[in-house]
């Protein structure tokens, strides 16, 4: 059977021993009942893993000890970035769990015009929630490194921080010339990937031009008008297959 695994942030660190609490601490002790002796997983977040085994078992707190480092599974060969148009609640937790499944890298929650939530006050809180979906969504299926939850952010602040040779495609149901399949097939893969997303509602016709002022390459996934938590999924999977190492 699989050994559980859980992210240990750098600060629960000391040498070759590991401190544990919070809510892996209650999965550990109260949902899987595991006593001192057990064998665990941790990952450092930083790419590598461990074989443990508990220590030590206070109130709130166990100690875990390495008796040992284990091949990590390899990442995707390109870093994907999902910017995802705010949707309602449900539906980003449901995206974030399902990127990181695919193997993306990162995930950038974009207040897009017609962006539904106005998370202003609860952004900071939302965020902290968003990213222990996608660390669980990392244990669960085995990732070596979990997808990092950017800040909310402004469609102008996302597209003028892309890092230099990073693909940009900005999918657009209303494009008529250019597909995701020919953008994908017409060059080699390239390492650093950002798929931006409507909302629900979708871009506007100005949040189009803008993108593509600045270089994105606007592509339609076909005639079908996907949902935003479809159509982001959907490219992710396909760029990954096609440029990475999805689908083996
Ligand atoms: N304009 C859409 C409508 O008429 O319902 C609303 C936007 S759609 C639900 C959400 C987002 O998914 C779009 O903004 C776009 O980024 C993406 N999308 C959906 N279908 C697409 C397609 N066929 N090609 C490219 N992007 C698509």
């Amino acid at each position: 059977m699989r050994l559980p695994r859980f992210f240990v942030p750098p600060a629960a660190w000391e040498r070759d021993r590991a401190t544990i609490t919070g809510r892996d601490y209650h999965h550990i002790r109260h949902v899987l009942r595991l006593e001192a002796g057990a064998k665990l997983r941790l990952l450092d977040g930083d790419g590598r893993v461990y074989d443990a085994v508990i220590e030590k078992v206070d109130r709130g707190a166990l100690v875990a000890v390495v008796t040992g480092e284990v091949p990590a599974p390899p990442e995707p060969p390109l870093r994907l970035t999902l910017v995802q148009g705010l949707p309602r609640r449900d539906k980003m937790e449901l995206v974030i769990q399902k990127a990181t499944e695919i193997g993306v890298t990162g995930i950038v929650p974009l207040a897009a015009a017609r962006a539904v939530p106005r998370l202003d006050r609860k952004a900071g809180e939302r965020r902290v929630r968003w990213q222990r979906i996608a660390v669980e969504a990392a244990e669960q299926c085995g990732r070596s490194r979990f997808p990092l939850v950017g800040e909310i952010s402004g469609l102008a602040e996302v597209v003028g921080g892309l890092p230099a040779g990073a693909a940009g495609f900005f999918l657009w149901e209303g494009e008529q010339a250019t597909t995701l399949k020919q953008v994908l097939r017409a060059g080699p893969p390239r390492r650093d990937v950002y798929l931006f997303v409507g909302p629900e509602g979708g871009f506007t016709e100005a949040e189009a031009a803008r993108a593509r002022a600045a270089g994105l390459v606007s592509v339609s996934l076909g005639s079908r008008i996907l949902r935003t938590e479809t159509a982001g999924l959907i490219a992710a999977a396909l760029v990954l297959y096609e440029w990475g190492d999805l689908g083996g």
